[in-house]
């Protein structure tokens, strides 16, 4: 399925052709929205009459080569099917009702404020297709699944993949446009209006996080876990692997009471699992020496496993919430993070048909456990 949207930009102005290629691609090549500029008159033509599908054509009325009504009257000619857009010099704004007269049925100032319009017709343009082909592929999955395979996934799920999906588009255009003003707009932002920025720029950041980890954890329920099995003590040395600069750093250690078993699981997501339980244990570690211990246990048919630090703890009335997406307590809002990592956690955990619970005083260091059901015993585990 082919999402770019490709637009034709008919201008010999490089400087509005940069503005344009920026706020609708932010310099990335594998864009959804692709900017081709014609700055000749030859270069007008070839494109016209290529091959090549454009979904919107864009002209500059004061093109050097040609008058605004011939140019329009080409592309009218040779690109029937595209959107039409016609960016006017502000200094005739006559120009726009005879534009609207001849037919033109977007037509803007040629100024910040009119490739700002552009750019957000565009980009609207964009998601809204994309949220069509989106719904296409949700329908098709459920008429290829009925009967058989996976159930179909709950109407939330699919709400959570598609919010979270189809308010990329949108919010990347807001942090351009913040980018766009701390680069090109320093001076006549003064102190306190770079002060605002910054925050807007924090938030739009933050907001970015939280709508990743949303996409991540609404993935984990629609891409069926691939299970194998995977040996714990080395899944956990890649994550100390990860950790070991930041442990150093703090004075932190990491250490398992026994060998920890094998087990029928996603690599992938149980790496995420421990990746996330361990990075708590940093993040919420207290003034003494952290230290991060990890147990296992088998409890008839099920392994149960402990990720135990000595951190700040946990209040009995938060316990259970901080497991639901989002929430998080007592982190400060500059700490990183987005109150999502637990939620992945749980997810991660249910998708192996476990159940994750914590136990933790506030002051007393706390002891994540989660549980994994295995009707066998692995080979080269540490018994019961
Ligand atoms: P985040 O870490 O992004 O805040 P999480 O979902 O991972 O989000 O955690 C939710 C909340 O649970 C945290 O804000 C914190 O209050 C609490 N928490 C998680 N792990 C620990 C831990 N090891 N020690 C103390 N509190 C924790």
């Amino acid at each position: 399925m082919n999402t770019t949207t490709a637009v034709l930009f008919v201008s010999a102005s490089e400087a509005d052709r940069k503005v344009l290629d920026t706020l609708l691609c932010g310099g990335e090549a594998d864009a959804a929205i692709r900017v081709v500029a014609a700055s000749t008159a030859q270069a007008f033509y070839e494109a016209l009459y290529s091959e090549q599908s454009y979904q919107v054509v864009v002209v500059d009325a004061s093109l050097p080569w040609s008058d605004w009504q011939s140019a329009v009257a080409a592309c009218t000619r040779g690109r029937s099917d595209a959107l039409l857009a016609l960016l006017i010099d502000p200094e005739h704004p006559e120009r726009q009702a005879a534009a609207l007269a001849a037919g033109v049925p977007v037509v803007y100032p040629r100024n910040s404020a009119g490739l700002i319009a552009l750019t957000s017709l565009i980009s609207s343009m964009t998601t809204r297709e994309r949220s069509f082909s989106l719904r296409r592929e949700t329908l098709s999955n459920v008429a290829a699944s009925a009967g058989e395979g996976p159930e179909e996934p709950e109407e939330r799920e699919k709400l959570v993949y598609a919010v979270s999906h189809d308010l990329q588009d949108p919010l990347q255009l807001a942090r351009r446009y913040a980018d766009i003003l701390n680069d090109d707009f320093e001076q006549q932002l003064g102190d306190s209006g770079a002060n605002v920025l910054g925050h807007l720029q924090f938030n739009l950041s933050r907001t970015q996080e939280m709508l990743d980890e949303l996409l991540d954890y609404s993935r984990l329920e629609s891409v069926p876990a691939e299970r194998a099995p995977v040996d714990l003590n080395e899944l956990l040395d890649e994550v100390n692997s990860i950790y070991k600069l930041t442990l150093d750093e703090v004075g932190g250690t990491i250490s398992c009471q026994q060998p920890l078993p094998t087990l029928v699981v996603d690599r992938r997501q149980f790496q995420r699992l421990f990746q996330n339980l361990i990075g708590n244990a940093i993040k919420f570690r207290s003034d003494s020496p952290l230290q991060i211990t990890i147990r296992s246990q088998r409890v008839r048919n099920e392994w149960r496993i402990g990720v135990k630090d000595n951190g700040v703890g946990i209040a009995e009335e938060d316990a259970r919430r901080i497991f639901d997406m989002f929430e998080r307590v007592g982190a400060d809002e500059d700490q990183p993070g987005t109150g999502m990592g637990l939620a992945i956690c749980k997810r991660i955990v249910q998708n192996h048909g476990g159940k994750i619970w914590v136990r933790s005083a506030p002051g007393a260091g706390s002891v994540f456990i989660f549980s994994v059901p295995q009707s066998e015993k692995p080979v080269g585990t540490s018994g019961e």
